[in-house]
């Protein structure tokens, strides 16, 4: 296998990989009388009391108008707030509102029923072409949110090669994967992954490419 520098005939594509749907928490809900997923809305709650401040994410019932208060924080003086976070809790911040619903760590200590959406969207950008005939790939995965998808499901479902194939290809030392945890393959995407499949011997290695980039959409 050449080395990753190799550029000539490398193709470097970045997938940002963001989860779709944020985690939904099953909790008791008093209007329905039973256990219901609760989403969260968008907003979040500031209440000062003296100088101690308490924050919520507010989630409500799929089913009805109740709602739930998730705790950011619980009578904290002022002093001991991050002033982005407080910034962001002033000013109903989306992008810090979509990052703590998308917390799933937060959430257990709520609760132990979660629910979990697997699908994800890729946005696929190319870095660098090959100079000449491409017989390697270089996949970097940004992956800014939490998210449990394997790493050999997001390449078999995007490249169109199947589990088994990213296993011998995996084992006869053509697919590396850099800067990931032990056996990446088998566990979940982690920002900053790099991906490096050589291509050279695969017959489809044309079409594994335009899948990478997205000129060819997935099997
Ligand atoms: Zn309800």
């Amino acid at each position: 296998m050449e080395e990753p520098d190799d550029m000539s005939h490398t193709l470097t594509v970045l997938w940002t990989i963001e989860p779709q749907t944020p985690p939904r928490p099953w909790l008791a809900c008093s209007r329905c009388r039973r256990t219901r997923p609760f989403e969260c809305s968008g907003k979040t709650r500031l209440n000062a009391n003296g100088r101690r401040l308490d924050a919520w994410l507010i989630y409500r019932c799929a089913d009805c108008d109740g709602t739930w208060n998730r705790p950011i924080f619980e009578r904290r003086s002022v002093r001991d707030i991050a002033p982005e976070t407080l910034d962001a809790l002033q000013n109903n911040d989306s992008g810090w509102i979509r990052q703590v619903s998308f917390d799933v760590e937060g959430l257990r200590r709520n609760t132990d029923t979660i629910e979990e959406f697997a699908e994800c969207r890729v946005t696929r950008r190319v870095l660098a072409q090959p100079l000449e005939g491409c017989t390697q790939l270089e996949i970097v995965l940004a992956v800014p949110l939490p998210i449990g998808m394997r790493t050999d499901r997001l390449l078999s479902a995007e490249l169109g090669l199947s589990r088994n194939r990213l296993v011998r290809l995996e084992e006869a030392g053509r697919l590396k994967l850099l800067s990931g945890p032990r056996k990446a393959l088998q566990r979940p995407i982690r920002d900053g992954m790099r991906v490096i499949l050589d291509l050279a011997n695969e017959g489809n290695q044309g079409d594994v490419a335009d899948r990478a980039t997205g000129r060819l959409h997935p099997a």
